[in-house]
C-alpha cells in the first residue's frame, strides 16, 4: 500500500446510515467520505 496515498481518486461503493463509502482507486483502500474532508468542523452554539 502506498504509504503517501492521497486518495485523489476515489469512486462511492457503498452508502450506510447517511455515510457515503469511498475506495480510493489507488491504493484500494476503503474509507468514510468524510474523512476525506479536512476535519474543521466543531459543534459549537
Ligand atoms: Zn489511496
Amino acid at each position: 500500500m502506498p504509504p503517501d496515498c492521497e486518495h485523489k481518486t476515489t469512486q462511492m461503493i457503498a452508502r450506510r446510515d447517511g455515510i457515503d463509502y469511498v475506495e480510493c482507486l489507488d491504493c484500494r483502500e476503503i474509507f468514510e467520505a468524510e474523512d476525506l474532508e479536512p476535519v474543521t468542523v466543531e459543534d459549537e452554539d
